[in-house]
């Protein structure tokens, strides 16, 4: 018997657009989870899973898909590295992410123009400053970092970072890919993928 899916009205697709780890990439930023997790805590990001979302456009039509595709496209950066540098745990959500210490400009601008796409097809994409953040693992109770010293700022926003063995992404292509719930988690499908310039 086939597993269930999320139930969604008509032919809409809940979708998202992110960049994607290649295989020993993943590989890597998952092992830096296993080795990072405290003892019993959390679940870990599937490897193959594992990605960052840089716009969210929700339950969606194909005419709104459609819409998305021929903006998305539009401008794209030249291929780029992001390094991640820092672990950070949110308490609240009880994620534990990678993230990285300076992001280019560039990222900031790409993201905005894509929020700009999403709202001219009639979106309405986050407002908040985008912060890029790789989930690695979630249902993470407890977490007391690994060692290296968290940063003061960060702990007084609740959430904590330390700093980690810089791991590099180079960054060549955006994909637009669609989430369905599964009972053992998402199941995430690349369904078009834009090179970068
Ligand atoms: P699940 O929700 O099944 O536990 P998930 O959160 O990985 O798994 P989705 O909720 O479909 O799967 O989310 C797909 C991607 O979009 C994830 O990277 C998620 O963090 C991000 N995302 C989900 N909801 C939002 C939102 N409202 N705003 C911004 N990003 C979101
Ligand atoms: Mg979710």
């Amino acid at each position: 018997m086939s597993e269930p899916t999320t139930v969604l009205s008509g032919d809409r697709q809940r979708l998202f657009l992110a960049i994607w780890p290649d295989a020993a990439l993943a590989a890597r930023l998952h092992e830096l989870t296993r080795r990072t997790l405290p003892p019993g805590q959390g679940r870990a990001i599937e490897t193959r899973n594992l990605h960052l979302t840089l716009a969210f456009l929700g339950s969606v039509e194909p005419t709104c898909r459609s819409c998305v595709e021929s903006l998305a496209g539009e401008q794209r950066p030249p291929a780029f590295t992001l390094i991640f540098d820092c672990l950070g745990y949110w308490p609240r959500s009880h994620l534990l992410w990678a993230g990285c210490s300076q992001p280019p400009a560039m990222l900031r601008s790409w993201v905005d123009h894509l929020r700009g796409a999403l709202r001219r097809c009639g979106l309405e994409p986050e407002t908040r400053p985008f912060k890029a953040h790789l989930t690695l693992a979630r249902n993470v109770r407890r977490y007391s970092g690994i060692g290296r010293g968290g940063r003061v700022a960060a702990r007084m926003r609740h959430e904590r970072v330390d700093d980690v063995a810089p791991v590099e992404w180079p960054v060549t292509a955006l994909m637009l890919v669609s989430s369905e719930t599964r009972p053992h988690g998402a199941r995430y499908t690349i369904l078009r993928e834009w090179p970068l310039g």
